[in-house]
């Protein structure tokens, strides 16, 4: 390595971190990935790590071994906790020390998690849904919550099979109430003697008039119709205003639920504020149209934390795609600088978007076309394979599919760290006498 090379640092390595990473694997510079985790994390299928369809190594890759050989780059784990823009250092900490990392050109990509709007103390009884952890937590309540409705029907004869409630009927809503209706009526029915899981009832609450409300209409019917096909309910016009152990409020009236899950709401990452810099609403740095920070050209802010209209007039959605593209940009507009040319501002290239219900139903707009039903599934499957990272991640999830699809099987059916909680937080206590 040059010592005199810019040194580069990458907070996060999501999408937008690790392809900026990845692209500036030939350039004459210095590179930093900083992040909390020491894997990526292919978020598009952590939905089927929480519903037993696949195990997490098969969705998240060591990030060291990602980069192992792009010789200019070096993985620190750590996490970000603040940023001095005049001296040009980040704070990091972790690990039991705090340091501080120089650098002369930063990239910030610390993505977003969900919005409890004001409530955060909702997220105890009502997870979300972002990282292997957030998969694995939701996992275990979903299994615990059969677990427990058939040790009380097999020990009191009362044959009450568990509810679950989705909050949010956007893509992850979606998917995660058609999985979990999906292994309830298949992949669970035969091994429960006491309870009938198919009759689990799985219910998305969403506040607008429809499911998946930024895809085109036709598309929104078509996946309620699915949903409602694999038997959940869908209520929308449905806000959700309070929330407590075992139970939610939508419109005034309490209902029940063994468990509920949170897909709704996006907050940016705080490191955004951190900056110092001009936030919208969800907490997203409103960036230049070459992704900087205004007024700190060395600055670059990337993925779910920036807010964007791009070149072409378009919102930038909060997508794996455009968080891809735009690591991919900015490592492109950094070489431009290196070779004294001028940056390009970024725009975002729709490729299209898809979300899948259950096993074999998805809805797919590309470009004007509008996919339904099994081709869909067919197409969203192969895109996802395609995109994981990892030739072994791929082989690997290919083949739990095709294992699924063939038995009805979920080999990721394991509830880890029962011994000291055995039921689901949002339970109430078992009454059984
Ligand atoms: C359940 C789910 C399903 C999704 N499905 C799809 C889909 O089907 N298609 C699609 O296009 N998009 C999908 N998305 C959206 C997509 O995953 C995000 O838009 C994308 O991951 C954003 O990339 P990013 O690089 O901005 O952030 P992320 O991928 O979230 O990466 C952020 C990284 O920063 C690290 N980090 C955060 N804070 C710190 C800190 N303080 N210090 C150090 N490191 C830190 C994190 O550990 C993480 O590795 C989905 C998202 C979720 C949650």
């Amino acid at each position: 390595m040059e010592p005199q090379t810019p040194r580069i640092v990458i907070v996060g390595g999501g999408f937008a971190g690790l392809y900026a990473a990845q692209h500036l694997a030939r350039q004459p510079v210095t590179v930093t990935l900083v992040d909390r985790k020491n894997h990526h994390t292919f978020q598009p299928l952590l939905y089927q790590v929480a519903t037993a369809v696949l195990s997490p190594g098969e969705i998240a890759a060591p990030l060291r071994r990602i980069l192992n050989r792009a010789r200019n780059t070096e993985v620190i784990l750590g996490e970000v906790t603040g940023f001095d823009t005049a001296a040009r250092t980040v704070e990091l900490a972790g690990l039991g020390e705090k340091t501080e990392l120089p650098y002369d050109i930063l990239i910030v990509a610390a993505g977003a998690r969900h919005s409890y709007f004001g409530h955060d103390d909702w997220a105890a009884d009502a997870p979300g849904l972002k990282t292997v952890e957030d998969a694995v937590a939701i996992r275990r309540r979903v299994l615990l919550a059969f677990e427990l409705a058939e040790r009380r029907a097999y020990l009191t004869g009362k044959r009450e099979t568990p509810s679950f409630a989705v909050v949010g009927g956007g893509p992850t809503g979606v998917e995660l109430a058609g999985a979990i209706a999906d292994i309830a009526r298949r992949a669970m029915a035969r091994d429960f003697k006491a309870i009938d899981t198919t009759a689990a009832r799985v219910t998305v609450y969403e506040g607008a008039p429809r499911v998946l409300g930024a895809y085109p209409e036709s598309l929104s019917k078509s996946a309620e119709k699915q949903l409602r096909e694999l038997g959940v309910t869908v209520r929308t016009d449905s806000i959700v205003s309070a929330v407590e152990p075992g139970r939610l409020q939508v419109g005034g009236e309490w209902i029940a639920a063994d468990v509920i899950l949170w897909a709704t709401g996006v907050a940016a990452s705080p490191l955004g504020k951190l900056l110092g810099a001009e936030t919208d609403k969800a907490g997203r740095v409103k960036v230049a149209p070459d992704l900087s920070l205004p007024g700190h050209p060395e600055i670059f802010v990337l993925g779910d934390m920036a807010a964007l209209v791009d070149a072409a007039g378009k919102v930038v959605p909060g997508l794996g795609a455009a968080a891809t593209q735009e690591g991919v940009a900015t490592a492109r507009n950094i070489a431009r600088d290196l070779a004294g040319k001028p940056r390009v501002p970024f725009t975002y290239r729709d490729k299209g978007s898809m979300a899948t219900i259950g096993r074999h139903r998805a809805i797919a707009e590309i470009g004007r076309w509008h996919f339904t039903g099994t081709l869909a599934w067919l197409m969203w499957a192969l895109i996802h394979v395609v995109l994981l990272i990892g030739f072994r991640n791929r082989l690997m999830v290919m083949s739990e599919w095709a294992w699924a699809y063939l038995t009805r099987e979920r080999s990721a059916r394991l509830i880890t760290d029962l011994a000291d909680d055995p039921q689901p937080p949002s339970q109430p206590p078992p009454q059984v006498p």
